[in-house]
C-alpha cells in the first residue's frame, strides 16, 4: 500500500500521526494508497518553509525562473506516459482523456514559461514636466492552491507554474481523492530545478484547508471545486485578508438549433455529455432541443449514448469509451438524483444505471444516461450532477432557450448548435455563461485565456489563467520619478 508523501522545504517525507484518507483505483473499486489528512502543524511547517524561500525566488531574474519551466515541460514530455497512467489508476479516466488533461496542463507551463514578456510593465515619459511614470509587477509572496478529484494534474497545472513563474511560493493541496498525479508532477518539477521550499505539498480535507485560509503569512488563494465549497474558500479567505480566486460547480447549457448538422451535433452533444464520465465543470449537462431539432437529434443521440463502451481503464489493451466515476458514494448520488426525476415527472431515454462490468465487479461504473422531459422544478435540472447523465428540456424558439440557460444560478459554459449566424450571435451576445461555443460542446479555454466563470460558478475577481492569471499573482505597482540634478558629483549644468 502506498502512503502519500508531503513535500515541505524540499524534503518528501511521511507524516505516521495522522489519521488517513484511501485512495481509491475506481475502475476496480480498490484502495491503492492511503494519504495522511494533515492538520495545523504540518500547514505550519509548509507555508513558513515556502516564506523562507520566497525572497530568493523573488530575486532569481525571471529569465531564469523560465528556464526551470522549460526544463519542466521537458521532463513532462519525457513522463508523459507514467503521468497518464497514474491520473488513469486513481482518478478512472481513459488513457486519451487523461492525455487530452496532461497536455491542458503542459500549455500552461508553455504560458508560464513567457514570464519574462508577461511581466513587463508601462512607461510613460513626461507624465508632467520632467516626471516619468512605470508599472512594475511584483509577486505576492506565499500562494495556495487547493484542487478537486476530476482533473489530478491539469487543474494543479492551472496554478502552480504561473504563480512561481511570476516570483512567488506555493502550497499545494490536492484532492485527497487524487493526490498521486500532484506528488508526480511535483517531483518533475523539483527535477527541473526548482530551489528547495518554493513548491510544498500538503494534503487533506477541510481541517487542512481551513489552516491554509487563516495563515497569516498566505498572500493568495486559488481553489477549483463545487460551489459550496468555492464559496466557503472565498470568504474565509478574503475575510483573513486574501486574494482570492475561486471555481465552483457548473451546470452547462447546449442548445441544439433545428437547422444543425445532426451528424457532427450529436457527436459534440455525446463527447460534452459523457467525456470524463461527465465529471468536468465544462460538461455539457443540458440541452435545450429548440422546435423540430429533438424529433431531428434525439433518436441519434440515444444510439450514441447506448453504444458507449463503458469499463475499466487500467488496463494496457483496448481502452473503453467511458470509465467509472470517482467514488461508489458519488456513483449512488448520480443514480439517486436520476431516480428523482423520474418521481417528478421526467422520462429516462437511455438508461445507465444498473451497468455490471463482468471483469470488474468493483469498479464505481454507470452507464450513459439521458433524461428527457426535464423541466426547472426539478431536482435534477437545479442540482450540479456531476456524472454520465444529460438532460433533455425543450424550447419553442432561442429566444426560449436562452431564458432557460440564464435561469442557472451558474455561468460557467454555453454552446449552441447551429447554422444560422443570427441564432449564433443572439446566442453568443445574451446567454449568461463566461464560456460559450459555437458549434463546439466544451469550450473550455486554454492556458493563454482566462477561465472565465460567472455567477456561482466562480468566486473572485480575476481568473485563472492568461493574463487575468499573471494579474492575479502579481501586485501592480506604479512608480512616479523626477530627479533634480543637483546631486554630489554633479556635472550637468541645469
Ligand atoms: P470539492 O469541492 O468537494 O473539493 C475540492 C477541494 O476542496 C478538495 O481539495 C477538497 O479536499 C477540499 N474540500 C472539500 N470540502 C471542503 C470543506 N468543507 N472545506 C474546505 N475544503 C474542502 O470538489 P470535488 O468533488 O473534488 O470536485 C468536483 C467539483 O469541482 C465539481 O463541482 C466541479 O464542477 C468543480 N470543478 C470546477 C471547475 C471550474 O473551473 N469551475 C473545474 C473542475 C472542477
Amino acid at each position: 500500500m502506498i502512503s502519500v508523501p508531503l513535500l515541505v522545504a524540499g524534503e518528501w517525507h511521511q507524516v505516521s500521526n495522522r489519521a488517513t484518507g484511501p485512495v481509491f483505483n475506481p475502475s476496480r473499486g480498490e484502495v491503492i494508497a492511503e494519504v495522511p489528512m494533515c492538520k495545523k502543524d504540518d500547514v505550519d511547517l509548509a507555508i513558513e518553509a515556502a516564506a523562507e524561500a520566497f525572497p530568493a525566488w523573488r530575486d532569481t531574474p525571471p529569465v531564469e525562473r523560465a528556464r526551470v519551466f522549460f526544463r519542466y515541460r521537458q521532463l513532462l514530455e519525457e513522463n508523459f506516459d507514467r503521468v497518464c497512467e497514474n491520473i488513469t489508476r486513481e482518478h478512472g479516466k481513459t488513457l486519451a482523456e487523461a492525455r487530452g488533461s496532461v497536455y491542458r496542463g503542459i500549455e500552461n507551463v508553455e504560458f508560464a514559461c513567457s514570464i519574462p514578456t508577461l511581466l513587463k510593465g508601462e512607461t510613460l515619459e513626461n507624465l508632467a514636466r520632467g516626471v516619468d511614470c512605470e508599472t512594475m509587477l511584483q509577486p505576492l509572496g506565499v500562494c495556495v492552491g487547493i484542487t478537486p478529484f476530476n482533473f489530478p494534474a491539469m487543474v494543479p497545472m492551472w496554478m502552480f507554474p504561473l504563480a512561481i513563474a511570476c516570483g512567488n511560493t506555493f502550497v499545494l493541496k490536492p484532492s485527497e481523492k487524487v493526490p498521486l498525479s500532484a506528488v508526480l508532477i511535483v517531483e518533475l518539477l523539483e527535477k527541473a530545478g526548482l530551489p528547495k521550499g518554493v513548491i510544498s505539498i500538503v494534503h487533506g480535507g477541510r481541517e487542512c484547508v481551513d489552516a491554509l485560509l487563516t495563515h497569516p503569512k498566505v498572500k493568495a488563494i486559488s481553489f477549483v471545486g463545487s460551489s459550496p465549497v468555492a464559496r466557503h474558500i472565498y470568504e474565509t479567505g478574503t475575510r483573513n485578508g486574501k486574494r482570492v480566486q475561486a471555481n465552483g460547480g457548473a451546470k452547462n447549457y447546449l442548445v441544439v438549433m433545428p437547422d444543425a448538422d445532426v451528424a457532427k451535433t450529436v457527436e459534440a452533444l455525446s463527447v460534452a455529455a459523457f467525456g470524463c464520465a461527465g465529471e468536468r465543470c465544462m460538461a455539457g449537462s443540458t440541452t435545450i432541443a429548440v422546435g423540430k431539432a429533438a424529433d431531428r437529434v434525439l433518436p441519434t443521440l440515444v444510439e450514441a449514448a447506448r453504444a458507449i463502451k463503458v469499463g475499466p481503464t487500467d488496463i494496457a489493451k483496448s481502452q473503453p469509451d467511458m470509465g467509472p466515476v470517482i467514488t461508489a458514494q458519488h456513483r449512488d448520488r448520480v443514480i439517486s438524483l436520476v431516480e428523482s426525476s423520474e418521481r417528478e415527472g421526467a422520462k429516462v431515454i437511455a438508461d445507465g444505471r444498473g451497468l455490471k462490468i463482468v471483469d470488474a465487479p468493483n469498479g464505481f461504473f454507470m452507464g450513459a444516461t439521458i433524461v428527457d422531459q426535464v423541466e426547472d422544478r426539478m431536482t435534477i435540472a437545479r442540482e450540479e450532477v456531476f456524472g454520465p447523465v444529460l438532460n433533455v428540456m425543450r424550447a419553442d424558439d432561442v429566444d426560449q432557450a436562452i431564458e432557460i440557460a440564464n435561469r442557472s444560478a451558474f455561468g460557467n459554459g454555453a454552446a449552441i448548435f447551429t447554422n444560422s449566424g443570427k441564432a449564433a450571435r443572439e446566442f453568443k451576445n445574451r446567454v449568461k455563461a463566461g464560456m460559450v461555443g459555437i458549434n463546439i460542446g466544451v469550450p473550455a479555454t486554454m492556458a493563454m485565456f482566462p477561465f472565465t466563470g460567472w455567477d456561482e460558478s466562480f468566486y473572485g475577481d480575476l481568473h485563472i489563467q492568461g493574463r487575468e492569471g499573471v494579474q492575479f499573482y502579481t501586485h501592480q505597482k506604479v512608480v512616479s520619478s523626477r530627479w533634480f540634478g543637483h546631486g554630489v558629483g554633479d556635472v550637468w549644468k541645469k
